[in-house]
């Protein structure tokens, strides 16, 4: 779980993982904990992908030995 606020970028070091709803102690910001979770999975998976992708383009653009 993230414990920066995504609107003013403030990490707050009171946050518990029990807790269910984000709330930054700067700007007051709330939000659902799963949403903040689910948004950071998300990202993370598309980068994931991105580097599969990546990895087999690479692997694509290796020239093959020619077998005779
Ligand atoms: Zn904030």
């Amino acid at each position: 779980m993230s414990r920066t606020c995504p609107k003013c970028g403030h990490v707050s070091k009171d946050i518990r993982r029990t807790q269910a709803h984000f709330c930054c102690t700067n700007c007051g910001y709330t939000a659902n904990a799963d949403e903040n979770a689910a948004g950071n999975i998300l990202r993370a998976g598309l980068a994931r992908l991105a580097q599969e992708v990546n990895s087999k383009r690479s692997q694509h653009c290796e020239p093959s030995e020619v077998e005779q």
